[in-house]
């Protein structure tokens, strides 16, 4: 049987860093990264770009795009897709190709490292390899994967900043795992048979972590400047009346703009429920806000930027945040 032919999409991050004079620097392009796993090529044909060189702090939302137009570009010459990414901002471009990069029968896999290639002890050869083990499965989608496991791009989370098992898989299990270079697969992701591309994203979206007695004029001048927030909230969330401004006025004049409000929780795990609590029915029963649910602040960051680049109109973007796109919100009730 032929081997599948993936292509490496480069864009920098730790795994292709390299020791400068005041600290990593990705130098590394996909070409010289291939280079570490020459052994690669027992299990699949694997060509290279470079979309930019990063740390993936510097990433913004046209970043997603530039990723979005050579995956479109070259999407009928591959079997599947490998981006190496750096790990600090991997969750939130993995939850962008899952919006703008909708129903792909093929592998799109996310990877990066904690420690760069070219150091002794590394986790960028391991990652890699099994990213290409999952590029040349037939898993669909947009995956991240990292020290063996296979997590869903709306789903994942960065949950350590040092250690190898950095990557957590938020109110979903994970797809699958990886061991001594094998895919044992778990869930293989829904697909369509041709994948939908978009380009247009509106970035003007804001989130505010909420804590004790934060002064509501942030919010107020998040929504002023914004096309949408989101409010992290506590527990399964809620909005503060205090005394001296209550937030509940915010949120309405905001709304009363046009603007779009998520409520969501600070909680890493289980989501939230606005129904539970007066704090929480106070705002949910009289205003349009939304409410994340089950899905990660990555996600929902993501899926609004998506939403917000096809409509302002406050009733079209519930429907859409509400729509449940690649597994990303599954608790709405
Ligand atoms: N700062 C790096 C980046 O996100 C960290 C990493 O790749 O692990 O690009």
């Amino acid at each position: 049987m032929d081997k599948k032919k993936i292509l490496l999409i480069g864009t920098g991050g730790t795994i292709a860093s390299e020791m400068g004079e005041n600290g990593l620097v990705p130098e590394l392009t996909s070409d010289q990264l291939l280079r570490y796993i020459p052994d690669i090529s027992r299990i699949c044909q694997v060509e290279c770009v470079q979309v930019f060189s990063l740390d993936s702090t510097n990433i913004m939302p046209q970043h997603w795009v530039q990723i979005v137009n050579a995956l479109r570009e070259q999407y009928e010459r591959y079997d599947g897709f490998v981006i190496s990414h750096g790990t600090d901002t991997m969750a939130y471009t993995a939850a962008a190709l899952s919006y703008l990069v909708q129903g792909s029968p093929k592998p799109i896999v996310l990877t990066g490292a904690q420690k760069p290639i070219g150091f002794e002890t590394t986790d960028s050869k391991q990652n890699l390899r099994d990213a290409f083990a999952v590029a040349a499965s037939d898993m669909a989608g947009v995956m991240l994967v990292f020290n063996g496991k296979v997590i869903l791009g709306t789903r994942a989370r960065k949950t350590r900043s040092k250690s190898f098992e950095a990557f957590s898989s938020i109110n979903y299990p994970l797809l699958g795992m990886v061991q001594d270079g094998r895919l044992i697969p778990y869930i293989r992701p829904d697909s369509g048979e041709r994948p939908v591309f978009y380009d247009q994203i509106n970035s003007n979206v804001a989130l505010l972590k909420l804590i004790p007695g934060l002064d509501c004029g942030a919010a107020k001048w998040f929504l002023e400047h914004n096309d949408a927030l989101i409010m992290e909230s506590f527990g399964v969330g809620g909005l503060p009346a205090y005394e001296a401004g209550d937030y509940y006025e915010t949120v309405k004049d905001g709304l009363d703009a046009g603007k779009i409000v998520v409520m969501t929780t600070q909680v890493e795990n289980e989501g939230s429920d606005l129904s539970v609590y007066h704090v929480g029915t106070a705002i949910k029963r009289s205003l349009p806000v939304l409410e994340a649910y089950d899905m990660t602040t990555e996600a929902v960051t993501a899926k609004l930027m998506w939403i917000l680049g096809q409509t302002r109109d406050p009733k079209q973007v519930a429907r859409m945040f509400y729509d449940t796109v690649a597994n990303d919100i599954l608790a709405f009730k």
